[in-house]
This record gives structure tokens, C-alpha cells and sequence, in this order.
């Protein structure tokens, strides 16, 4: 009899690999919700949720109830751990056994995990210094992230799963596959591909005594080498193949491994005299730049050939993953530079020329361009550049373009980007030779109605053509740079340009990030003075529950009232924030503990009474709100101490019921 490929040793492999692929705790439990091997890494909370019978028992009891819906509705989901943690259920079948894949364990924000351990830290005997430590191991992840890396984790799973079991891998070619599934595994978060093409190969040279290889990408004309290894390393720099060839158009065609030492084929070929055999393998066919692998001077068993194949899908597999990844994490960064682009734009506001300058700097580092320029509209006819970067400054100092000629002038005059991949084919314009690619960004900067200038960009860092997502992000940037822009000439519009970046668009009110600035300000300026200043957090009861049964939308609405109920019951003084999904916060300065409550209380009341009847499904009466107030100097005289005994106050409140107010007190009353 056969043993199962799919064995212990095989799970905490992939455990190990996807854990580490998804950069997520990852385990595997059977139908019983026993699990099948050991945790990769320990979640630092569950542990010490475990290392008590009572939270033991609650934790398995939760796992084990997920795991039967999970089984019984044959469909991932997504549940909240007593920890507050969610964590997500992939039920799969493997040969003829059940088994439930679970992972994750994120808190939607760190607050989430605030609340937790200030309703259990006396249960668990968490102490302050401890919580610091624990708030570094968690994942925080909100509901759309964590859907998009439990589905990554279910293709990454199939893919291992089926490749392990269609091969039927023993012996020799299963140690093999387990050194490919383990250098896989050490691939991290920041891995680059150069990295990826150096561990593979060395894994071939040494385990398939491959004699020399090169990983190669489409030129349109062929295929050129990106990445040689091996005996003839140094040889194999120029390689090139044309697409026209045979063997090339073969692999193509037919999108497997195509080998060829026929010398006279070879000699056809042009490649060194040194290369006797050549055999390319597919990588990445259906990328837009199709990838291979070739080695050279290397006879393969059939099986080999096989297995390489297979690991050439493989790789394609870990760098679709990476790339997604990295997209995903980019967009953060992105919007993070934008901010900063933007912020650092609001600096130079009133001196026109490091503006200019600094507008195009940030739009080709944005876009990573090599190559942008500034055009303003000097005149109802005329356009003149501005700034440049990438090119010589003197060669376009004093360029004029008439508006409605050449590409700029069009663009200006229609109001509408272009993006050129070809700009010998789109346009009929012979390509100038001091841009290295005929791909191009050009577009407007409008401010309403008016078109006031356009922004191009040219030549990618990368020497790729640009993408939709270029364009995408370069848009937002435009909408901000033409407000600067007009505001270095109009400075009325300065106040405007600040508000974009300190408020929040649902509710129009103060951001998480503007009422942490103003808060640590107040705070300041309450010590000096020795005032009072208080702060009062406030949220949404039941709010989930709401969005669950009445919609988002509705949810939305209650958003946005909420916010001009709160803003009518507060002085002018206050500073009225969205701090989260559904919490706001109000800074009230000058006012003590008592004065607060009764700010809080009026709020509450209004909301309770002006709110109409919303709810429609579940039978609840009003929209109400807890609140939790804390008070400087009392409490604490830095924001971090105010903002956490504000949310201790609040979670008081949630305790006790709900729809109420808690003056935060060292001692419970
Ligand atoms: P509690 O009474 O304990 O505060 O329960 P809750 O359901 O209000 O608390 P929880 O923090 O679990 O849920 C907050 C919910 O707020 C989750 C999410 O559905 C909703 N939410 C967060 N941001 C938005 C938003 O921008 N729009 C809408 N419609 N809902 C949001
Ligand atoms: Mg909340
Ligand atoms: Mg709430």
C-alpha cells in the first residue's frame, strides 16, 4: 500500500511556506478540529489566552464551532475569535479527508486589541509592560485585506496540494520537491526576483547538474538573457534569441520545454561556440513579457525535464504572488507618498519657482518616470515650460508651444490625458533621440471648469511602457498640484489646499491624524495656561450590527448625521474629529471633567432623540452613542494617556450597557 503523500511532515512544510509566503499565521485542523501539526509561530495573544483552562477551553470551543460551519457550509469564513481576533476557515478535501485550513488571527485595528486586553487583562494577568511587547506580534488587517489574503492562501494551498499529489512524489523526487517547497519557504516579504533566479539556479546546478542556465525575457524581436548562470556564466551575458527561430517559436506554440543539440540547428542559432545543447522552458506565458528558462549543455532525464517544468510554474506562481503583494503594499505607499508629495508642496506655497520644480520632481518619482516637465498657459494662446527634470534645464528655458499644436498644446486645449505606449505609430511623430522609449504621460491640471497648465512624463526608470495605474495615480496628484499651483498665485485658495488634507470626506470633519496634532497642541497650550482640557470619545452602539442588517449605505447616512449633530451641541473652540470607522473624538479645552460630561450627555440625547426611527430589521428603537471622557491634567498630560483612558472610559460604558457617558475614574465606581 501506498502512504499518503500528504503526510504530517508535508503539512508543516506547507504550513511553514504559506505561513511565510502570506507572511500570516497559518494551521491545520481535521474535521474533528484536532490540529494536524504543530503552529508554525505562535500567536502571541492566543498564547496567552491558552495558558489558562477557562481561555483554553473558550478558544478550542470557538475553533472547533468554526470549523464545523466552515465544513458544514463547504465555504470560507471569516469569524471573531473570544480574543477579538478574526481569523478565516478555508475548508478543503484533500484525497478523501476533510480538513479546515485556518489563519490570520487580525484585529481590525490596534484599538480592537486595546479593547481586549482592557476587559482581560486582570482574567489573563497581562501586565502594562507586557501589552507594549504584545502590540508589536499582532496582525492588524481590515475585513477586505484579510479576504484577499484567505483566498491567496487557498490558491497557494491547491497548487501545493495538487502538485504534491499528482506527482505522487517519493523517494528521491520527493526530497527534491521538498527542497524546492523549503526554498520557496525563504521567500520573504521583501525577496526580489533577483533573489528567487539565484536560489533556483543554484538549486539546479547542484541538484540537476545542470551545466549552465539563463533566465531570459521577450525583447519583441527574441529573447535576451537577464540572468546567466553556471559553467559559462560570462558566455551567456549577450545571449540572444531570435523569435523567429525554431526552437523559440516551438516552446511558444506549444508552451512546454523544447530541447535541441542538433549541431546544425545549433549553428543556425549563432550562439556561442561553446554551447552544444540548448532546452527552454516556459516560465511565464501569459505575462505581458513572456519569461524563460534556458539551460544550456545540460541532457535531462524525462523526469527532470518534468520536474523542472514544474518548477518554472512554480516561480511563476511565487512571483504573481509577490507582484500582487507588492501591488497591494505599494498603493499604501503610494498614497503615503502622495500625502507627503502633497504636504510638501502645501510648503512651498509662495515661492513659485521651488513649486514648480517640486511638482515635477514628485510626478516622475511617482510615476517612476526618468523625464517630466511642467507647461503653464501664459497667455489665451501660449504655453511655456516651467520646470523640467530629467533634462537639460537651458535646452527648454524659453520653449513656447502654441495651445491646440503638438501633443501638449492638444491636450491642453481638449482637456483630456494622453497615454502613448507608441508615439511613432499613434501620432506619426519621429521619436527625438533623447527619449529612450515612445512611451509617454501627458495631462491636465485643471481647477474646475479652467485648464491652467499640463504635466508630462516620459520614459520609464524601468524602460517598460506606463500603465493605467500611472495615469491613475498621477490624476489624483494633478487635482492637488492644480490647486497648489493656483494657490501660489491666488493665496486665498491656501486654506482650502489645507483642509483637503486634514479632513475626512465622508462627514467633512477632522481627521484621525489632524485631531492628534491638535489634541498634543491643546494639551500644550492647557499646561501653560493651567487650564483643563478634556477629550471625549464617542461611538456608535451596535453600529456592525446596523451595517449588517440595514446596509452600508444607510450606515453611511447615520455616518454623516451623527457628525452634524455632534458639531451643533459644540462651541467653536472644540475640535471635532473622525478618529475610526465609527468613533469620533471632541477635544474640549478650557473645560473640566463635569463640564465635558454634560457636553457628552447633550450629545448623546440629541443623537438618541433627532436620529429617526432607522432601524427597519432588527427590532431596535434609536441610533445611540457611548461615550468615555478623560481629562488633563487629571488623567494624564499626554495624548497617548488621554486617549487611552477616554477608550478605557468608553469601553466602561459598552459594558454597562451601552447608550451612556463615562467620566474615566482610576478606580471603578
Ligand atoms: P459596539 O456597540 O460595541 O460599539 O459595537 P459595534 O458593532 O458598533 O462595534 P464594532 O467596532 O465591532 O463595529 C464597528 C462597525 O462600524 C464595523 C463596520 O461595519 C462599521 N463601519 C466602520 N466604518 C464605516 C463606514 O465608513 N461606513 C459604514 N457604513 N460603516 C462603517
Ligand atoms: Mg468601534
Ligand atoms: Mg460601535
Amino acid at each position: 500500500m501506498n502512504a499518503d503523500p500528504l503526510n504530517i511532515e508535508n503539512f508543516s512544510a506547507l504550513q511553514k511556506i504559506m505561513a511565510e509566503l502570506a507572511a500570516i499565521r497559518i494551521s491545520f485542523y481535521n474535521s474533528k478540529g484536532v490540529p494536524l501539526s504543530p503552529p508554525s509561530d505562535e500567536d502571541p495573544v492566543l498564547s496567552i489566552i491558552t495558558s489558562i483552562p477557562e481561555g483554553r477551553t473558550e478558544y478550542y470551543t470557538f475553533i472547533q464551532k468554526s470549523i464545523s460551519t466552515a465544513l458544514a457550509e463547504r465555504e470560507m469564513k471569516i469569524s471573531q475569535a473570544p480574543s477579538g481576533q478574526y481569523l478565516f476557515f478555508i475548508p478543503c478535501i484533500v484525497g478523501n479527508r476533510s480538513l479546515v485550513l485556518v489563519g490570520g488571527a487580525f484585529y481590525h485595528s490596534i484599538h480592537s486589541f486595546h479593547e481586549f486586553i482592557l476587559r482581560n487583562a486582570a482574567k489573563y494577568n497581562i501586565s502594562y509592560a507586557k501589552i507594549d511587547e504584545l502590540s508589536k506580534g499582532i496582525l492588524i488587517a481590515d475585513h477586505n485585506k484579510i479576504l484577499r489574503i484567505s483566498k491567496y492562501v487557498r490558491q497557494l494551498f491547491a497548487v501545493s496540494v495538487k502538485s504534491i499529489y499528482d506527482k505522487k512524489i517519493y523517494g528521491e523526487k520527493y526530497s527534491r520537491t521538498k527542497t524546492i517547497l523549503s526554498l520557496l519557504s525563504n521567500i520573504e516579504e521583501n525577496v526580489s526576483l533577483n533573489y528567487m533566479y539565484t536560489s533556483v539556479s543554484d538549486m539546479l546546478i547542484y541538484l540537476f547538474n545542470v551545466d549552465s542556465l539563463s533566465f531570459a525575457e521577450d525583447v519583441h524581436t527574441g529573447i535576451t538573457s537577464v540572468f546567466p548562470a553556471g559553467r559559462m556564466k560570462e558566455y551567456l551575458d549577450t545571449f540572444f534569441l531570435a523569435k523567429n527561430s525554431t526552437i523559440l517559436s516551438e516552446t511558444i506554440v506549444t508552451g512546454r520545454p523544447v530541447y535541441c543539440d542538433d549541431t546544425e540547428e545549433l549553428r543556425k542559432l549563432m550562439l556561442h561556440d561553446h554551447i552544444t545543447s540548448i532546452h527552454i522552458f516556459p516560465m511565464f506565458m501569459k505575462n505581458t513579457k513572456n519569461k524563460f528558462l534556458i539551460l544550456f549543455n545540460t541532457k535531462l532525464e524525462t523526469q527532470d525535464e518534468e520536474d523542472i517544468f514544474e518548477i518554472c510554474k512554480y516561480m511563476h506562481f511565487v512571483e504573481n504572488f509577490l507582484c500582487l503583494r507588492n501591488a497591494y503594499e505599494n498603493r499604501e505607499k503610494v498614497l503615503n507618498s502622495l500625502d507627503l508629495a502633497c504636504s510638501e508642496l502645501k510648503l512651498t506655497f509662495e515661492r513659485p519657482d521651488t513649486l514648480y520644480r517640486s511638482i515635477v520632481e514628485t510626478a516622475t518619482r511617482l510615476s517612476s518616470a526618468e523625464k517630466g516637465s511642467l507647461l503653464l498657459a501664459e497667455s489665451d494662446t501660449e504655453l511655456r515650460v516651467k520646470a523640467v527634470y530629467g533634462m537639460n534645464e537651458v535646452d527648454v528655458q524659453d520653449l513656447k508651444i502654441k495651445i491646440g499644436e503638438g501633443i501638449a498644446g492638444k491636450v491642453f486645449e481638449e482637456k483630456v490625458p494622453i497615454m502613448c505606449h507608441d508615439i511613432e505609430r499613434d501620432f506619426s511623430v519621429k521619436r527625438k533621440s533623447k527619449y529612450k522609449t515612445s512611451s509617454f504621460i501627458s495631462l491636465p491640471l485643471n481647477v474646475g471648469e479652467e485648464t491652467i497648465g499640463i504635466l508630462n512624463l516620459s520614459d520609464k526608470i524601468s524602460g517598460e511602457i506606463f500603465r493605467d495605474e500611472d495615469l491613475r495615480l498621477l490624476h489624483s496628484f494633478a487635482d492637488f498640484v492644480s490647486i497648489a499651483l493656483k494657490g501660489s498665485s491666488y493665496y486665498s485658495l491656501a486654506e482650502e489646499m489645507k483642509e483637503l488634507s486634514i479632513t475626512d470626506p465622508l462627514t467633512g470633519l477632522y481627521n484621525r491624524r489632524y485631531f492628534q496634532e491638535r489634541l498634543l497642541e491643546e494639551i500644550e497650550r492647557s499646561e501653560r495656561y493651567d487650564l483643563h482640557c478634556s477629550l471625549c470619545i464617542i461611538d456608535i452602539d451596535d453600529f456592525k450590527l446596523y451595517n449588517d442588517t440595514e446596509g452600508h449605505l444607510s450606515g453611511d447616512g447615520i455616518l454623516q448625521k451623527v457628525s452634524q449633530l455632534v458639531h451643533e451641541s459644540l462651541r467653536t473652540v472644540d475640535v471635532f474629529a473622525r478618529i475610526g470607522g465609527e468613533e469620533f473624538a471632541v477635544i474640549m479645552p478650557q473645560t473640566d471633567k463635569l463640564e465635558a460630561y454634560f457636553v457628552a450627555e447633550r450629545i448623546r440625547n440629541s443623537i438618541r432623540e433627532r436620529i429617526e426611527q432607522t432601524w427597519n430589521v432588527y427590532p431596535k428603537k434609536n441610533i445611540t452613542v457611548s461615550s468615555g471622557i478623560s481629562s488633563s491634567p487629571s488623567d494624564g498630560i499626554t495624548p497617548q494617556k488621554l486617549i487611552l483612558n477616554a477608550d478605557r472610559a468608553l469601553y466602561r460604558a459598552k459594558m454597562k450597557g451601552k447608550d451612556r457617558t463615562i467620566v474615566w475614574e482610576e478606580k471603578e465606581q
